[in-house]
């Protein structure tokens, strides 16, 4: 049903952030939220290796999903914010 939940990169540690297979490693979200995100050279891809442990990390793991330029970054229960921008 959930089509981006399917999609959820393996890597991504349980919580309300992931990302998906279309990552496609450009690595923006790890400058904006490098205690966040993490890399895996084999496939080329970013994951959530720490979900936000304050407002500040909440805050820019909020605006990597945003401005991702593949929308591959999802929040649990708000996947519309992909549609809002
Ligand atoms: S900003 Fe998006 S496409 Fe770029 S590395 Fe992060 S999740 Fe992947």
């Amino acid at each position: 049903m959930d089509t981006a939940t399917t999609r959820r990169l393996p890597n991504n540690v349980n919580g309300k952030f992931y990302t998906t297979e279309e990552c496609d490693g450009c690595a923006y979200c790890a400058s904006i939220a490098p205690e966040n995100f993490d890399f895996e050279k084999e496939t080329n891809t970013y994951y959530v290796a720490r979900q936000p442990r304050s407002s500040e990390e909440e805050e820019y793991m909020r605006e990597a999903a945003e401005d991702c330029p593949v929308d591959a970054i999802c929040i649990t229960g708000e996947q519309a914010l992909h549609g809002a921008a």
